[in-house]
């Protein structure tokens, strides 16, 4: 079966999880070291303010903290952290599957250009995604999901042994006791 969007659905572009615990906050979308500058630069050119936090860092012997960021996140532009800053929630402009549009569809990043795949090997779907929770599952029409899953693999693959994840401190304000906020040392990427 193809996979197409569940019509009027922007769930992926507003909802943001807490990955990989509550204690890690609510991330956001998945940005690499060498595309923030990029999307920083259409933010300006759309005058939507940016929060970027980093997201993944490495380091080879140190034990406090990365040597270096291989990964930031774009945060959502809600408190709780939600709705991404370029979705276009006030135009009555549609997606061809009736949601809401993305002000930078064609130079979003690669993380929204592989959602909702999240393995090329074997292709798995996100279950949170709304075609999956429909009950159904994909194989065709991934091509350009895996393509870009390929690389943001292949640019995170460092080799390094020690992993740092950065928590965002932002989530729903009744879990904010349970929230940090820092780099954690974690032991999956
Ligand atoms: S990828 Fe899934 S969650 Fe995102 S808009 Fe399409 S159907 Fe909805
Ligand atoms: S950049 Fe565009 S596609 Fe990606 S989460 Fe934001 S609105 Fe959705």
């Amino acid at each position: 079966m193809e996979f197409n969007c569940v019509r009027d659905c922007s769930q992926c572009c507003i909802e943001r999880e807490y990955y990989p615990t509550k204690k890690f906050g609510k991330v956001g979308v998945l940005i690499l070291g060498e595309e923030k500058e990029r999307i920083e630069s259409l933010a300006r050119a759309h005058k939507i303010k940016l929060r970027i936090l980093p997201r993944i860092g490495v380091s080879y012997e140190n034990q406090l903290g990365p040597d270096r960021i291989i990964a930031y996140q774009m945060m959502g532009r809600e408190q709780n952290g939600n709705t991404c800053p370029f979705l276009d929630t006030e135009s009555t402009e549609r997606s061809s599957h009736n949601g809401f549009v993305c002000k930078i569809y064609d130079q979003r990043p690669l993380a929204c250009r592989a959602y909702p795949l999240i393995e090329n090997d074997p292709p798995t779907l996100d279950s949170k995604c709304k075609f999956c929770q429909n009950g159904q599952t994909a194989t065709g029409n991934l091509g350009g999901e895996t393509e870009a899953i390929i690389q943001i693999k292949s640019k995170m693959a460092t080799g390094a042994p020690i992993i740092w994840r950065y928590a965002t401190g932002t989530g729903e304000a009744e879990d904010m006791p349970q929230i940090r906020k820092g780099w954690i040392r974690d032991l999956t990427l």
